[in-house]
């Protein structure tokens, strides 16, 4: 779920690799680890914590000369977070590095009962079988422990005896990058970026075998050939070009990745499809995917009115699904490859169903299998927290939502044509969103109020404040508060009020009062200058209905950044979180 990144090559690989695995951690983690050989000498080394820790050890350290080496993140799913569980594990001749979950390895562990196991970790037995296995023949071992192996598995594997870099995955990304006289794996594209924009991207079930002029991948003994990708992703993508966090760069960057995303569809809408063929619609995502899914189902049913379906893919995969009637799934991961979400996909597309998928990773899982696709163009997107990509999501929805409609709103291509310009202007005033961030700075709780599309917003905004600021929120429909949780309202607790709709203005307004009797400390986030309730007011301009979540959520998302600022987190890489969730 984590971080690979392998090296074959002229170089020693010990800077490449730390470099790399500091490129990787944006993706969230807690220990991290490098595997050097030099023929049968294997040097690891591990720690738990940040990379500098790492780096640190590394650098006091005597290190053996190599040019061939893995490395890893972790973010521990079998065992507890600390040094013996940090990949890369050894097993008699084989050093590995793994990201995702082996879902058979209490039993697998069962039958390699003569080996020592020193961690707890799933990847240790996988180390073990393969290890087995291992008569000499690399490939044989490889296929034949992966045909028992169940789970998601991104493997970058050494054999003592053998100086070649081995890479395999199901279920969890993995890409094998071409260079000159070096060749490498990584399971993100950024961690090598540096070094080469040519890569190879593995299939289920094939097996890489690497050396510094040569990849060789073969599926089931069978040579396959393979087409090399050149990516337009560059280094300044992801650098923080000046910001302190790339949250703050990733938010500064919407106006400009929104009018990318939109400048092809508002040339021609007719190449956005029309959804209006299908009786029913089920949005299925994880977390902030979700919450644009979301808004996605209050436009399609107002505008082009379709029935509609939000679900977690955690829970989608396993319940039983009724699909009597002409069903679009439409799934919506910007990595592309979130585990549930995958299997999400699947389920549908075993039933028969259309799938279309909202993307941001091109090469991505959920991208090659849906039959159809909608591509963000958010560009990397290296903080854990959401922030541009999601806003795309929501544009895609929107623009989505306008073609199915038959274009009902007249004002939607205008509007959406002015809205990086807008959207720029409200981030230049960050100083209003400073100051509520201030002002919310040392609350222990917050809610966010709002109806119809603006719950939908608010969830979001609450999520935001969670996940960045480690702040307890919570997103409720407005008239829903007072059946329970408004006892949770005391002196100076803030209630976000976000109110954009016209016609249900009026009942918000009314739960604000609500709330405001009761001491809460009001902070409204509407497109109406007049409205007068709140202590803090957030406005932005009124634009058409199907776009304005997209002016209104990122002075959510930068309040939930500047608040995480204020309190001195972690803010691009928060506890326990890691980007693109690859296991269940
Ligand atoms: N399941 C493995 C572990 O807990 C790998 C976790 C990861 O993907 O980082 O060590």
């Amino acid at each position: 779920m984590c971080g690979i990144i392998g090296y074959v090559g002229e170089k020693h690989p010990k800077e490449i690799l730390i470099n790399g695995l500091k490129r990787l951690e944006y993706r969230g983690y807690d220990s991290s680890g490098i595997a050097l050989k030099n023929r049968s000498d294997i040097q690891i080394i591990k720690s738990k914590g940040k990379i500098k820790d790492l780096e640190e050890k590394v650098n006091i350290l005597e290190i053996i000369e190599s040019n061939i080496g893995i490395a890893h993140t972790r973010w521990a799913t079998h065992g507890r977070a600390n040094e013996v569980n940090a990949h890369p594990h050894k097993v008699g001749m084989v050093t590995l590095v793994h990201n995702g979950i082996i879902e058979n390895a209490s039993e697998l562990k069962e039958k390699l009962s003569s080996v020592n196991f020193i961690s707890e970790t799933d990847t240790e037995v996988a180390c073990a079988l393969i290890n087995k296995y291992y008569k000499g023949d690399a490939l044989s071992a490889i296929n034949k422990a992966i045909s028992e192996i169940k789970g998601s598995y991104a493997f970058g594997i050494l054999f003592d005896d053998n100086e070649k870099l081995y890479a395999v995955r199901k279920d969890s990304p993995l890409i094998v990058g071409i260079g000159e006289n070096e060749n490498f794996i990584a399971s993100d594209i950024a961690a090598i970026i540096e070094y080469t924009n040519k890569y190879i991207l593995l299939e289920e079930g094939e097996i890489a075998e690497i050396t510094k002029d040569k990849v060789i991948v073969t599926k089931e003994g069978k040579v396959i050939e393979k087409q090399i990708i050149v990516t337009d992703i560059s280094q300044d993508d992801s650098d923080k070009c000046g910001y302190n966090h790339y949250m703050e760069k990733e938010i500064m960057e919407e106006p400009a990745v929104l009018m990318k995303t939109l400048a092809p569809y508002l040339d021609d809408i007719d190449i956005i499809p029309d959804l209006s063929k299908y009786e029913e619609i089920h949005f299925v995502a994880c977390g902030s995917a979700m919450y644009a899914g979301m808004i996605g189902k209050t436009l399609f049913e107002e505008y082009a009115n379709l029935k509609c379906y939000v679900e977690c893919a955690s829970e989608y995969r396993y319940k039983k699904v009724i699909y009597d009637r002409k069903t679009l799934v439409i799934l919506i991961s910007q990595s592309g490859e979130t585990a549930d979400t995958i299997a999400a996909m699947r389920k549908a597309k075993e039933n028969s169903i259309d799938t279309l998928a909202i993307v941001n990773v091109k090469t991505s899982t959920i991208a090659r299998e849906c039959d159809f696709k909608l591509f963000i163009e958010a560009g990397p997107e290296i903080a854990v927290a959401t922030t541009k990509a999601y806003l795309l999501q929501v544009a895609i929805l929107s623009l989505l939502a306008y073609r199915s409609s038959g274009g009902k709103d007249k004002s939607f291509i205008d509007d959406a044509k002015r809205l990086p310009g807008l959207l720029t202007d409200i981030l230049n005033k960050k100083e209003v969103l400073k100051n509520i961030a201030n002002e919310i700075a040392n609350s222990k709780d917050a809610f966010f109020i709002g109806r119809g599309i603006d719950y939908a917003i608010c969830l979001e905004g609450s999520l935001k404040l969670k996940e960045v600021a480690y702040t307890h929120s919570e997103a409720y429909q407005a008239g829903e508060l007072k059946h329970g949780t408004i006892s949770l309202i005391e002196k100076d607790v803030p209630v976000f009020a976000v109110i954009s709709d016209e016609n249900i203005k009026d009942k918000t307004i009314s739960n604000i009062i609500e709330v405001k009797s009761r001491g809460a400390k009001i902070i409204t986030v509407s497109n109406d200058e007049a409205i007068l309730e709140g202590e803090f007011k957030i406005v932005v301009p009124k634009v058409s209905k199907l776009l304005q979540p997209i002016l209104i959520v990122p002075t959510l998302q930068y309040i939930g950044y500047y608040v995480a600022l204020l309190r001195g987190c972690d803010i691009d890489k928060p506890r326990n979180l890691a980007k693109s969730v690859t296991v269940e």
